[in-house]
């Protein structure tokens, strides 16, 4: 980039295409040329271990889904990112009736994800698994070639920062969104959400029985749809339509033995939420 002298002020600037402008004018970032975003892991694949789904269920759920990991290591990487769940409930309604303010909020939020972090991690040890901060993304490949498997804890780290939701006081953006941000920001294979449900339904299955099974919708389908409660973050959802390099999502139920290696072998099991504008 060449740098350039004015010739009153004897100011120096470095030419660019952004020089002098405010990146908000809406013509000047649509006229910009983007081309294809640099995949850094693309053979890596993220999988979210569910907080209320999976982790807060104890052993019975836990164990038998680290096997399944396990077993799946050394023809998969993965990189495991962990929620928050009960614990993290809790705390949020302790600080909603205290007044806390959302950024107060998501930082809470991010110790008890970091605490699931901890203990799927350490369960992990004697077959490589290392727990990793937010710092570490750019050493994860080292951590691969070493045969380890990275677990990070899945809050986005805005922490005090947190954007304020349209509704409410609580943060919008929490587990879910934490792991698929980071699948996106290395360019992952897939981003796979393990909890205990077969998928996306028409209604929480746990309440509305008769909630019907959807296998696979466009996340602008689904925002049109305005479905009253969600498998997983609404913010996810229109993340989907901003993807530039992990443009679906899949949501399978970890309770059921198969799905994960299923998952990672590319097969349709649960629910499959892709970017269809
Ligand atoms: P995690 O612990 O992985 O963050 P959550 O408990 O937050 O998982 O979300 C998963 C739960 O969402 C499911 O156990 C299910 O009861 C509930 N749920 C709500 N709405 C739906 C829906 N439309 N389809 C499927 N599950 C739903
Ligand atoms: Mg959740």
């Amino acid at each position: 980039m060449a740098l350039i002298r004015e010739k009153d002020s004897k100011r120096l600037h470095i030419k660019s295409k952004l020089m002098g402008e405010s990146l908000v004018g809406k013509s000047f970032i649509s006229s910009l040329e983007y081309g294809e975003q640099f995949r850094a892991l693309p053979d890596v694949n993220v999988l979210k271990i569910g907080g209320q789904s999976i982790t807060d269920m104890g052993a019975k759920a836990v164990l038998p889904v680290l096997e399944e990991i396990v077993a799946n290591a050394g023809k998969h990487k993965m990189i495991l990112s962990t929620g928050g769940g009960t614990r993290s409930r809790h705390v949020y309604a302790i600080a909603l009736e205290l007044g806390m303010p959302t950024g107060i909020i998501s930082t809470l939020g991010q110790s008890v994800s970091e605490q699931n972090a901890l203990m799927i991690s350490t369960l992990l040890m004697p077959h490589g698994g290392i727990k990793v901060g937010h710092d570490d993304i750019p050493k994860l490949s080292a951590y691969f070639s070493q045969g380890c498997i990275p677990v990070i804890h899945g809050m986005p780290p805005y922490g005090y920062w947190e954007h304020l939701p349209i509704e409410g006081r609580l943060p919008p953006n929490r587990t879910d969104v934490g792991a698929y941000l980071l699948a996106e920001v290395i360019g992952a294979r897939r981003c796979i959400f393990v909890k205990d449900e077969d998928g996306l339904f028409t209604d929480n299955p746990k309440v509305k029985t008769k909630a019907k099974f959807i296998p696979k919708i466009g996340a602008q389908e689904l925002i049109d749809r305005n479905l009253d409660d969600l498998i997983v973050e609404r913010t996810v959802v229109e993340m989907i339509l901003r993807s530039h390099s992990v443009q679906e999502i899949q949501i399978i139920n970890g309770l059921k033995p198969g799905n994960i290696s299923k998952a990672l072998e590319g097969e349709h099991v649960g629910t499959i939420i892709y970017k269809d504008v």
